[in-house]
């Protein structure tokens, strides 16, 4: 595994240069959702083959993203942190972290899943200098005290309405700014405070990214059917409502707005808009439940013996999460010392080799400068005039030998420079 930390001011040039000089099946990790879903538009812009992956789709979205991966009809796979386990794709030849892993086992469990075939595969972290500041603020700024999960838990049993002694097995949906608001808690630390507890074994914690929204047809199907000959985006949501939820006129449906979205081509947004549109014109029954968090309470609620096995630990608890984004902090910001011994001593293992192909200075040797790139240059030149940018996205070699092959080539009048500021070749005629 090689190991490259790169420094950059921007990211996604970056990744696009690398990823036209690298085309191997790779996994590129964000920390959002929505970034997931960003940054494949800007490499799709790019022109390259990639897709998004992130817990909030459906389960056949997700399982039919995997398999144009793994069949790599799509090379490069954007996707939050969980993507990838249980995964078996042995010929990933690059992971690539748009941020900072928040420690160094998350970091070595995601680069893992490249090269398992055993060739070498590359593990790319690309950094900006607000990062760590971006790192701390993340996952420093909100971990929770014991006051606070004494407050926090307290509250969430009233809000929930759990009576002393009871709510075990029992099932609760709550919408968590909604809950933080109401007892004028910070959000996330209030969240990071229900992780605690469903670590602890309190509750199980689950995710829901979605509004789940009910609909059902109360207008008749003479009248359902005029809407859709009135045409527009109403009459296309209308149609798929009919078609795909055959009791919708007499039950309630759950309706998935994302299968929606993608069947459509509209965005959820939009098509919240129409079924609100259809609810005051009394064509549908609306509800949207705005619950984002379920939780799966495991032990009867008894304050301080619910809390007290583990609170004590909350402290030493905070202290190594500290501990750990430093850990992540000083291996990215090295640059003397072999990045893969770094790691390796992390988890114990101590190296006397260096590694040889990290960025460390220590592992770098000084690179030559690469001959054949004047030619390179001269035959990309041949398909027409060429930006200095687009020189640097269609070439494998570093943008610092780019520059000096085509001041070179200038000088030796091989090539020049029009209005546009394109390169063109001279003897093109
Ligand atoms: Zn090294």
């Amino acid at each position: 595994m090689c190991y490259e930390t790169l420094q950059t001011e921007d990211k996604i040039g970056t990744l696009i240069k690398y990823f036209n000089n690298n085309r191997n099946p790779a996994i590129v990790y964000c920390r959002s959702r929505v970034r997931t879903e960003q940054v494949t538009q800007q490499l799709k812009n790019a022109g390259l083959k990639c897709d998004f992956f992130h817990g909030g789709l459906s389960t056949d979205i997700k399982k039919e993203k995997l398999g144009d991966w793994i069949s790599e009809k799509n090379l490069i796979m954007v996707a939050t942190s969980a993507f990838g386990m249980g995964i078996d794709k042995s010929n990933v030849g690059t992971v690539v972290h748009l941020l900072l892993p928040e420690s160094m086992e998350a970091f070595y469990q995601e680069t893992g899943r490249a090269g398992r075939d055993g060739t070498t595969a590359k593990a790319l972290l690309l950094l900006h200098p607000s990062d760590y500041d971006q790192l701390k603020n993340q996952f420093l700024c909100h971990l929770p005290d014991t006051e606070f999960i004494k407050k926090c838990f307290s509250n969430l049993c009233s809000y929930l309405q759990i009576p002393y002694g009871e709510g075990e097995g029992f099932e609760y949906q709550l919408n968590l700014k909604e809950f933080s608001s109401r007892y004028k808690l910070n959000t996330k630390k209030s969240f990071e405070t229900f992780k605690i507890l469903a670590r602890e074994g309190v509750f199980e914690l689950v995710q829901v990214y979605q509004n789940k929204t009910k609909v059902q047809m109360i207008c008749s199907q003479n009248q359902a059917l005029d809407t859709i000959n009135q045409g527009g985006k109403t009459a296309v949501v209308v149609q798929y409502l009919m078609r795909t939820y055959e009791d919708v006129f007499n039950n309630e449906q759950w309706v998935k707005l994302d299968e929606i979205s993608k069947r459509t081509g509209f965005s959820q947004s939009e098509i919240l808009k129409i079924f609100n549109n259809l609810f005051q014109n009394k064509n549908i029954d609306l509800q949207i439940h705005n619950t984002d968090l379920e939780l799966f309470w495991n032990v009867p609620r008894e304050d301080q013996y619910t809390l007290n096995p583990f609170l004590n630990n909350i402290k030493e608890y905070n202290r190594i999460k500290v501990q750990k984004v430093q850990t992540m902090i000083d291996y990215a910001s090295e640059t003397e010392r072999c990045k893969r011994n770094m790691i390796l001593n992390y988890f114990g293992e101590k190296k006397r080799t260096k590694c040889k192909q990290c960025s460390s200075d220590s592992c770098r040797s000084e690179e030559p400068f690469p001959k054949e790139l004047f030619q390179l240059i001269i035959n990309l030149l041949k398909t027409g005039p060429k930006s200095a940018y687009e020189i640097y996205g269609s070439l494998p070699s570093k943008n610092e030998f780019i520059v000096l092959a085509l001041q070179q080539l200038q000088e030796n009048k091989t090539i020049t420079q029009n209005d546009a500021n394109q390169f063109y070749l001279n003897d093109e005629k």
